[in-house]
């Protein structure tokens, strides 16, 4: 048995074989091989490099007749890299000394070498390591070892252990066997985090290096609220977690019973308790878990999770079925947050080198407006369908939402000089992600309908810290009073101007920081679906007044630690049966 420790980042426990991927999240066979079929498997590497070096010889001349020599020499780069004769003898000494399978050799060697590129910290040569894991990827194809799609042909339940996973590749596990997973990479606020809550999947990122200790099929235990990993557990471990599973569905099976209760405090207090959603399906759950409405629907998962760019036409299906689904609830539609780790089909950008303070968001979708237009279409189209606004994400400055406004009103006018049936008077909003957007709140509040305060965001770029790095998640706590007391800002001026405010970041997920949100004086919170019945439950076990004392003392407190671990404190007193053993 070997316990591992990362960073949990969607709760629940998992417990089932693993199927290991490689740094690129490739199938890697890591069979041995038996010593009369060395000399083919040899054989057999040296036709795919043989493949790939023709492969990469036809590229090097299209290219160079397209796009001019210089281009074309990448790929004279790779050939060259292919043929390394150091890399040729540390694969061959693999297979023939080590009777490893070429794809498992092939994996590891360049898997490496990568890495070491990485390591060196200079931007050119971390660009070749992707020129290596792009020769690996293509001699893993030539032997057979992958298929140009992932994770597509599953056919039992699995943990998937991997070195990364992207926002849409999780977007795309299959549900129906993928029971959670393990990445070596990854911080508590990536997207990918997201998604894993949106599924339901138990999840642990940010592991570090672990891959090299598993091979496929050894049972996993994924703990996603403590962010354990525990691989080929002994007999007593598993039992105990078994038991875990078993106390879980009970608590689930409570909680259910609150779904048409008010979320209010016991002394009548009433919290509007709404849903983030990333894809239409999740209307259902919500409506099963008594959401009041959708808080947040996260729109660009129309892109990261289908093959081709959606139309209008797709945006405006996609809208109207949670709007009908929702059944006259409200429903808030965010615009396209495209850009730092979520990438559509095309790119939109050139190489950025902060990504996460670049063309993202917003400032993608008003320098792309064949990209925005056809959305703000189909959200006004499906408006005529129930109740909708829209609020645009990562507003930094007071001309962005002005802009972002203007052209709703342009495209409200196309509609109706067409005869599009629409509907135009719909409240129009800004997520409060960024430190600026709160110092000029109360210029803002003079010209929205409504905010929403992302706190994943306000916390990484408040505190300077990317969200899904895994060197420094420990500093990425939206908990830090440096955090808090932006909200505390937010609130206060909201309140002033009487505009609406919710809080749709994943702080508000947490039963203990929800709590400390209704003290702030909050009284909107959107939150994944799965954490809709503990939240409420946590509010229906308090009075206002105890929210508020907690409130009181969090806010003269001057670290992240000590206001979690006051907030825990105050949890278990108040509802013990939802602290996690
Ligand atoms: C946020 O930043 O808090 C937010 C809700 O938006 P996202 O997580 O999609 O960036
Ligand atoms: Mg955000």
């Amino acid at each position: 048995m070997v316990e591992l420790q990362g960073i949990p980042v969607s709760p629940g426990v998992a417990i089932g074989p693993a199927l290991v991927l490689d740094a690129a999240g490739y199938r890697i066979p890591r069979s041995l091989l038996a010593a009369d079929e060395v000399e083919a498997e040899f054989a057999r590497l040296r036709d795919a490099v043989d493949r790939v070096s023709t492969r990469l010889e036809s590229n090097r001349l299209e290219t160079s007749a397209v796009a001019g020599e210089h281009t074309g020499d990448i790929f004279a780069a790779q050939l060259q890299m292919l043929h390394d004769p150091r890399l040729q003898a540390e694969l061959r000494r693999r297979i023939e000394q080590e009777h490893q399978s070429a794809a498992y050799a092939v994996s590891r060697v360049l898997h490496n070498y990568a890495e070491a590129l990485r390591k060196l910290d200079n931007p050119l040569l971390a660009d070749r390591a992707e020129d290596v894991l792009d020769i690996e990827k293509q001699l893993l194809f030539c032997l057979g070892a992958v298929s140009e799609s992932r994770l597509v042909d599953l056919d039992e339940t699995v943990i998937i252990l991997s070195h990364v996973l992207t926002p849409s590749e999780t977007a795309n596990l299959d549900r129906r066997y993928v029971r959670g997973f393990c990445t070596e990479t990854g911080g508590p606020g990536g997207h990918t985090a997201i998604v894993a809550k949106g599924l339901e999947l138990p999840a642990v990122v940010g592991i570090g290096n672990f891959l090299d200790l598993v091979g496929n099929r050894i049972k996993v235990i994924v703990d996603g609220d403590r962010g354990r990993v525990i691989l080929d557990p002994d007999p007593e471990t598993l039992a105990s977690y078994k038991k875990r599973l078993k106390e879980r569905r009970s608590l689930t099976a409570k909680l259910s019973e609150l779904r048409d209760l008010p979320a209010e405090t016991i002394d009548g207090t009433p919290l509007r308790l709404s849903a983030n959603i990333e894809f239409p399906h999740e209307t259902t759950t919500c409506i099963e878990r008594g959401a009041d409405g959708i808080g947040l629907y996260r729109t660009e998962f129309l892109y990261l999770s289908s093959a081709e760019e959606p139309s209008e036409e797709d945006h405006y299906q996609a809208y109207s079925q949670v709007v009908r689904e929702m059944e006259g609830r409200p429903v808030v539609i965010r615009t396209l947050d495209l850009g730092a780790d979520k990438m559509g089909h095309r790119p939109l950008a050139e190489y950025e080198h902060n990504p996460f303070l670049g063309l993202r968001s917003i400032r993608l979708s008003l320098r792309n407006l064949d990209l925005f237009r056809p959305q703000l279409r189909a959200i006004l189209r499906a408006a005529v369908h129930g109740d909708i606004s829209v609020m645009f994400p990562l507003i930094t400055t007071l001309a962005e939402f002005r802009q972002a406004r203007m052209l709703l009103n342009v495209v409200a006018e196309d509609l109706k000089e067409s005869g599009t049936p629409h509907r135009s008077n719909i409240p129009v909003g800004m997520m409060v992600e960024v430190p600026a957007a709160v110092m000029m709140l109360d210029r803002f509040v003079e010209e929205v309908d409504f905010l929403s305060i992302g706190t994943n965001d306000l916390a990484q770029y408040t505190l300077a810290v990317d969200r899904s790095n895994e060197y420094v998640a420990d500093l990425y706590q939206s908990s830090d009073p440096a955090v808090l007391r932006l909200i505390a800002r937010c609130v206060e001026v909201a309140k002033e101007h009487d505009c609406p405010l919710s809080i749709c970041g994943e702080m508000s997920s947490n039963p203990a920081r929800a709590l400390l949100l209704m003290g702030m004086g909050v009284r909107h919170l959107s939150v994944p679906p799965s954490s809709l019945l503990r939240v409420k439950k946590a509010i229906r076990s308090v009075s206002i007044g105890q929210c508020e004392q907690i409130a009181e003392r969090v806010m003269q407190l001057e670290a992240a630690r000590d206001v979690d671990l006051y907030l825990l404190d105050r949890l278990g007193e108040y509802v013990p049966e939802l602290i996690v053993t």
